[in-house]
């Protein structure tokens, strides 16, 4: 069985629905949710003029490879009505693998660990709520340690449901 940590995102329509129909379809689709963090409310980043974003990052044992989650997870967006506009642009719904194991993936369609990880607060916040001992496989050092170097300074906060 493989361990993955995956990341979901919403800032259009009904966040918290997007949010959890990702998480059931995953579910279904992919794999045991052994946990999930709160969900946490941020700032667009790279551009301003949209909603704010919620956040949740998942753990999932799955029996499936990396390349297959990541089709499922595609299919899963295109489902729940992800209409692919401008990088950075508003999305009901965003699905990303943070981590796959220990493995280190680095393919066209896939780069595991999520290269930005360890620049966004956003990301670090709830992975460390549920990961703070987990040792990213690139950088050798674990997420408690991250979260204590990231110079990102945007406010990431709980969202109260
Ligand atoms: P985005 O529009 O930000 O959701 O990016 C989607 C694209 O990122 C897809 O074409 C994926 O193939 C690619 N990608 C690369 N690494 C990952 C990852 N770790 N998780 C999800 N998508 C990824």
């Amino acid at each position: 069985m493989n361990i993955i940590y995956i990341q979901i995102g919403s800032n259009m329509g009904n966040r918290i629905s997007y949010i959890e129909r990702s998480m059931q379809e995953i579910e279904q689709e992919i794999g045991e949710v052994i946990c999930s963090s709160k969900i946490y409310e941020s700032s667009p980043w790279g551009v301003t003029n949209q909603n704010n974003f919620l956040n949740s990052v998942i753990k999932v044992q799955t029996k499936y490879s990396a390349e297959i989650v990541l089709k499922k997870l595609q299919a899963i967006e295109k489902k729940l009505g992800r209409v692919r506009k401008e990088k950075w642009g508003e999305r009901k719904i965003d699905i990303d693998i943070l981590f796959f194991n220990s493995e280190i993936i680095n393919t066209e369609n896939l780069k595991v660990p999520h290269p930005y990880i360890q620049d966004r607060r956003f990301v670090l916040v709830p992975l460390s709520e549920i990961a703070i001992n987990y040792n990213h496989p690139v950088l050798q050092k674990d997420i408690f340690t991250l979260f204590k170097e990231c110079t990102d300074t945007e406010k990431v906060y709980e969202y109260a449901i």
